[in-house]
């Protein structure tokens, strides 16, 4: 261990005051001058030698006089240079070493006294050393964990240094009071000074920790939408100085105006002034954000005040039906009637004015009938008699309440149901609307489609259609609902009693021609750039088409026919290609390549063991084929191609009523023991199902039996009793037409089924030979080719 002494050595020297805070040897600062006796004292000495004492005052100096109490002891400091301001002094001050006041020689114009130099007790140890480093170490701790230093004693700090140096530079940047470090001033032991020094340091770290800690709860604390509108604030001020409009501001603005421009009902409006507050004052980045923008796009974009003029003139929708479509009498009439009463109570309510109307409102039309009949057609004729927008949905295969009335905005890609949806496309709150396939929604776990659409649709209710996105309520009263589906069977009972049923039958083949000549042509001409009439077509090509290329109820696939004609025509045209002036039947295959259907039925040959039912399924009437086999085995009975259990019925039915005419039929006794029979319903994987295939199957039945062939020109219809009688069955008419279509020359009906026969058009009548039983005797007798003479 070395002491280091150095000679006492006296010096007269300017004394300059320190309020507070105390200067140390080694330490390089700036201190700021105010009084005069000080200014006078520091610019004396940088005129000399530069050198001053720093002592620090004891307290504040006694009011009215100039006399202050110093310590005695304080640093001996050199002016490295001087900045004057207003009225203060700026020096860049060097403490070089301690000094002790002998004597006070002078006062005025500033202090000067007499010091001796202090030796300083340096004690270059390894402990010094440690305890310099130690100090050190924390001092950056306390740096990183927030404490406030200079950044030019930071740098010195972590340059290189003696333990001296160390000591007295961290004490002069330590967090405590005066007279505690002018303690440390006075203690010349280096060891000491860094023992005391590392004292208060490490309550100083203790002290920044805590202060973390705390800060830093609170901090998480501190609500986070009150730190993002601080932040928000800041931003807008910031914006707001630069001149800059913000863009969300804009989009906020945009909205309130749109809000204002739609007209919306009172309640809503308030609601979407409430969200759009929300809106104003929430984070773009926000998830939320977005729904909210989306849902008040949603309410500013609904049609609440826009509506078309309602221009009810019943000879006018008249004319516009009959332009539109050929035939379809009853359809069009009843409609007619439809728009009248609809007149009627329109002008009975604005008689009424304000009271309210007790009745209900309209019954909603549901167009029944296959795909092609015109059912849609019929419905944008209505619009455009009308003189209102026409919007269509299709409700097939919906299963969930939610398509219908819309998802709760609580689900993240929540949107309204399909009738909001389609009112906003439609862009007015009273277009003509029609919901298709209804006979194809069902129900499940997910609730019931059926009965938010029977409050869509009823106008009890509908004045106040709550969708669970919009959450405000809509008025759907003025919209004309039409509805349709291509059977009657599976449309919800409630539903059904809301609905005036219009049937569209299928079309025959006449019918078809006219459609086709008068209608379709000329529509597919137009629709692929020719001109109306620019090209004809022969009425034996309309005919070939409608008998070798299609086989349908409506006239979809004969207008997709005539449609590939137009545009192979288009495309010659384009190509500037001669082509005849008229399209003949021949030239059909040119065309739509080879035919579809070679050969009508009436021209098949006669089979055993398989019979023409006909069924009436959604695609209108149509004609099935029942077929058995017969097979050595064990009286089993097989039945397949997709049959519902009533059908499968009807096979056990028909094979009960077999065995009880054994003899009649001139079968053996026990027939059936030895046999396995296979009962078979062809065409696809399509579900069949219904009573009225019975007379079919027995028919195909007996005919394998007794391996007499049926007659192929023959249909055949009707529900089967054990006895053998035979019950009426329904869709009459589609089936006539189905038959007819098929080219059958004979139809057996249930006795019972006469009377529909008024429905069946006079052309397709003319046709066919219609055969009344009550009985499968006479079926047999009728649908089975004469074998010797028997049956
Ligand atoms: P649906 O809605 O019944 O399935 P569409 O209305 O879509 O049938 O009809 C299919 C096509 O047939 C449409 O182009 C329609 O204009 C036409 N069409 C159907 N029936 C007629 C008709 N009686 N007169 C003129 N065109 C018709």
């Amino acid at each position: 261990m070395t002491f280091l002494l150095s000679p006492k050595k006296e010096r007269i020297l300017p004394v300059v005051p320190l309020r507070e805070g105390v200067l140390f040897p080694h330490v390089e600062t700036i201190l700021s001058f105010g009084r005069p006796s000080s200014i006078a004292a520091v610019e004396a000495a940088f005129r000399s030698d530069r050198l001053v004492c720093f002592l620090t005052q004891k307290g504040q100096e006694i009011e009215g006089t100039n006399e202050i109490k110093l310590y005695q002891i304080g640093t001996l400091g050199k002016i490295e240079r001087l900045l004057r301001t207003e009225n203060e002094l700026n020096a860049w001050v060097k403490g070089i070493g301690r000094v002790q006041l002998e004597s006070l020689e002078a006062t005025t114009p500033f202090m000067v006294g007499k010091f001796i130099e202090l030796p300083e007790i340096s004690e270059v140890s390894d402990e010094t050393t440690a305890l310099a480093n130690n100090l050190v170490k924390n001092f950056q701790e306390a740096v990183s964990l927030g404490k406030v230093v200079d950044v030019m004693m930071v740098m010195k700090l972590l340059g290189e240094n003696t333990p001296t140096e160390i000591a007295d530079q961290i004490s002069y940047i330590l967090d405590i009071e005066t007279a505690e470090k002018q303690n440390l001033l006075e203690t010349l032991s280096v060891k000491e000074r860094l023992l005391k020094a590392t004292d208060y340091l490490a309550h100083e770290l203790k002290v920044l920790e805590l202060e973390r800690m705390i800060d830093s709860k609170t901090r998480r604390k501190f609500d986070r939408s009150m730190k993002e509108s601080i932040l928000r604030e800041r931003k807008r001020v910031i914006e707001e100085e630069l001149g800059e409009v913000a863009e969300e501001e804009d989009e906020i603005k945009e909205l309130k105006q749109k809000i204002k421009k739609v007209k919306m009902p009172l309640e809503v409006e308030k609601k979407a002034e409430k969200e759009l507050k929300r809106l104003s004052n929430m984070n773009p980045n926000h998830p939320e954000f977005s729904y909210i923008r989306t849902y008040l796009d949603w309410l500013t974009e609904m049609p609440w005040s826009v509506s078309t003029p309602n221009q009810v003139s019943i000879s006018q929708a008249a004319k516009i039906l009959n332009e539109d479509h050929w035939g379809l009498e009853k359809v069009k009439e009843r409609v007619i009637e439809y728009l009248a009463v609809m007149k009627l109570r329109e002008k009975k309510k604005k008689e009424m004015k304000k009271e309210k109307s007790k009745e209900g409102g309209p019954t909603i039309l549901c167009f029944v009938g296959p795909p092609g009949v015109g059912k849609t057609s019929i419905g944008k004729s209505i619009a455009r008699a009308l003189g209102r927008k026409f919007f269509r949905v299709s409700l097939g295969g919906i299963r969930d309440e939610a398509e219908i009335r819309g998802h709760r905005r609580t689900y993240v890609g929540a949107l309204p149901g399909r009738i909001i949806q389609g009112i906003r496309n439609a862009g007015t709150n009273n277009p003509v609307f029609m919901l298709d396939e209804i006979d194809k929604i069902g129900a499940d776990f997910r609730g019931d489609p059926s009965a938010a659409l029977l409050e869509a649709l009823d106008p009890e209710q509908n004045h106040e259609f709550s969708d669970h996105y919009l959450e405000v309520p809509f008025d759907l009263s003025r919209v004309m609902f039409i509805t349709t589906a291509n059977i009657l069977d599976t449309i919800p009972p409630a539903l059904r009693d809301r609905m005036e049923v219009i049937p569209f039958p299928g079309y025959t083949e006449v019918e078809k021609f006219h459609i086709a000549q008068k209608y379709l042509w000329n529509k597919q001409l137009v629709s692929n750039g020719l001109k109306e009439n620019e090209i004809k077509i022969a009425d034996e090509a309309i005919y070939e088409i409608i008998r070798r290329y299609t086989r349908e109820a409506g006239v979809r696939e004969l207008e997709r026919c005539l449609a590939t004609i137009c545009r192979k025509l288009a495309k010659k045209v384009a190509e500037s290609k001669k082509i005849s002036k008229i399209i003949k039947r021949t030239d059909i295959s040119k065309y739509l390549g080879p035919r579809k259907y070679t050969e009508t039925l009436a021209e098949k040959k006669d089979e055993i063991g398989i019979a023409t039912g006909l069924a009436y399924t959604e695609a209108g009437g149509d004609i099935l084929f029942t077929e058995v086999a017969l097979m050595p085995g064990k009286g089993n009975l097989l039945l397949t191609g997709k049959l519902g259990e009533v059908m499968k019925e009807s096979g056990k039915a028909a094979l009960s009523y077999v065995r009880s005419r054994w003899e009649q039929l001139g079968l053996k006794r026990d027939f059936y023991k030895n046999l396995d029979i296979h009962i078979h319903v062809p065409e696809g994987a399509v579900p069949k199902d219904g009573p009225s295939a019975g007379v079919a199957i027995t028919v195909a039945l007996v005919s394998a039996l007794t391996k007499t062939p049926t007659r192929m020109d023959t249909g055949m219809t009707g529900e089967i009793t054990l006895r053998g009688r035979v019950l009426e069955i329904g869709g009459v008419k589609e089936k006539v037409i189905a038959a007819h279509r098929a080219g059958l020359k004979r139809v057996i009906l249930p006795k019972d089924n006469k009377k529909d026969l008024v429905d069946v058009p006079a052309s397709v009548k003319k046709d066919i030979e219609f055969l009344f039983v009550s009985h499968l005797d006479d079926v047999l007798k009728l649908a089975l080719k004469r074998k010797n003479g028997r049956n």
